[in-house]
């Protein structure tokens, strides 16, 4: 048998394996003690009324021969790709047409996929810490991985440089895992660099609905070139709470092109030989987000969320403690106590004060050093973590 030897040299993802592992140990060892998961990634609001409304509907239509819905357009309902322009338009002041915006199950997918409509052997740059998707999909093909560090030397942010030659180049923003933003005028300078070096940038947006200061980007094509380097990946898993519906949409704009190659046309391709399209009726619990009684509960959710992920930096601002992020994103990016690796203060955090949080070094090398904390629980277990969390922190002050 001839199997694609790339994945041989991926090591198992140990881990969120490991925290779990650990978190079920200790919770036997102390049956009594209840543990609090600052380290969800997943949300954990139900959907809004809106949004089942509109699953119930689309599901009794699957139950009328009248209105069944067999095989939909791989890449999407024309209605949903409707309001995600008009999303675009109202809300970032970019102007889309329909055909650049493509439905899928999620950027996951999406941000992996992708890899299918480029060269062989191609050079690939991304943040360390970085997203693992980004890590594991592109050894699976095989391409040469150039890490850029995010580090407190840079304020987690790297900008351009010959380190980051490649021919394709990862963006996270807001960033999973260090929860920091890139302004309009840094991101002008990926694109630049990209447009002035031919690589393309794979824009990952997933987090974009939690940027609340309008001056920051939620998309990059409200950075000017962008268009002719960019592809912008998008879901609303964090946005509307469709991690477990899974939809998600990426813009692949009709001016990227490669010599005379549109780029929009070759993930067209792929899409529909490889993939078969959202269901119905996610797609129109989708749309529903985007409606005005959908996304006014939507914002209610991600109000939610921004106000845990409040309690956890006012926390650390009261210690002076450091860390990034946690203002335009759910993620917190956590500075260990001196000394500690992020396993060690995982295992602290979880002995001494019931938190799991997720070590940094999980993401990738540069990651070590820190831990990463979600506003994702309910605002009671986050309350009641962050006075257990002070609790900790104030005996390293001293
Ligand atoms: N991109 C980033 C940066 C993420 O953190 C996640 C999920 O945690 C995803 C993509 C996956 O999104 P989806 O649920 O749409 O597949």
């Amino acid at each position: 048998m001839k199997i694609n030897r790339n994945y041989c040299r991926l090591t198992d993802n140990y881990l969120f394996s490991t925290i779990a592992a650990k978190t079920r140990a200790y919770q036997a060892a102390h049956p009594h003690q209840a543990l609090i998961k600052l380290s969800i990634g997943d949300v954990s609001r139900p959907l809004p009324t809106p949004i089942v409304q509109a699953l119930r509907n689309a599901s009794d239509e699957m139950g009328q021969a009248r209105t069944f819905h067999g095989y939909g357009p791989e890449t999407g309902y024309p209605w949903l790709k409707t309001a995600v322009k008009s999303y675009y338009q109202t809300t970032k002041n970019v102007t889309l047409d329909p055909t650049e915006i493509i439905i899928s199950d999620g950027a996951k997918s999406d941000v992996a996929n992708l890899l299918d409509i480029f060269a062989p052997h191609c050079t690939v740059a991304m943040t360390d810490p970085v997203y693992p998707v980004y890590w594991e999909s592109n050894v699976m093909v095989g391409h040469k991985i150039k890490l850029i560090k995010a580090t407190a030397a840079n304020q987690f942010l790297p900008l351009p440089s010959r380190r980051a030659r490649a021919d394709i180049i990862y963006l996270c923003n807001p960033a999973n895992p260090t929860g920091v933003c890139y302004t309009r005028e840094q991101l002008k300078k990926w694109v630049d660099f990209a447009r002035k070096h031919d690589a393309v940038i794979l824009y990952d947006a997933a987090y974009e609905a939690f940027v609340r200061d309008p001056a920051l980007p939620t998309s990059i094509y409200q950075i000017e070139g962008a268009r002719q380097c960019a592809i912008e990946i998008c879901s609303l898993s964090k946005t509307a709470g469709f991690t477990g519906l899974r939809c998600g949409y990426t813009i692949v704009p009709n001016d990227l092109k490669a010599g005379t190659v549109s780029l929009n046309r070759c993930w067209q391709r792929r899409q529909t030989a490889k993939f078969n399209g959202v269901s119905y009726p996610v797609q129109k619990a989708a749309a529903a987000v985007f409606s005005s009684t959908g996304w006014t509960a939507v914002q209610r959710n991600l109000r939610y969320y921004q106000r845990n992920t409040a309690l956890i930096t006012q926390t650390l601002d009261a210690l002076a403690w450091p860390y990034v992020g946690g203002v335009h994103s759910p993620y917190v990016w956590v500075r260990c106590p001196a000394g500690q690796t992020s396993w060690q203060f995982f295992d602290y955090l979880l002995t001494n004060a019931g938190i799991v949080c997720t070590p940094g070094v999980g993401f990738g090398k540069a990651g070590e050093g820190y831990v990463r904390l979600t506003g994702f629980n309910t605002t009671a277990q986050t309350r009641r973590a962050c006075q257990l969390l002070s609790h900790v922190l104030t005996k390293f002050r001293k």
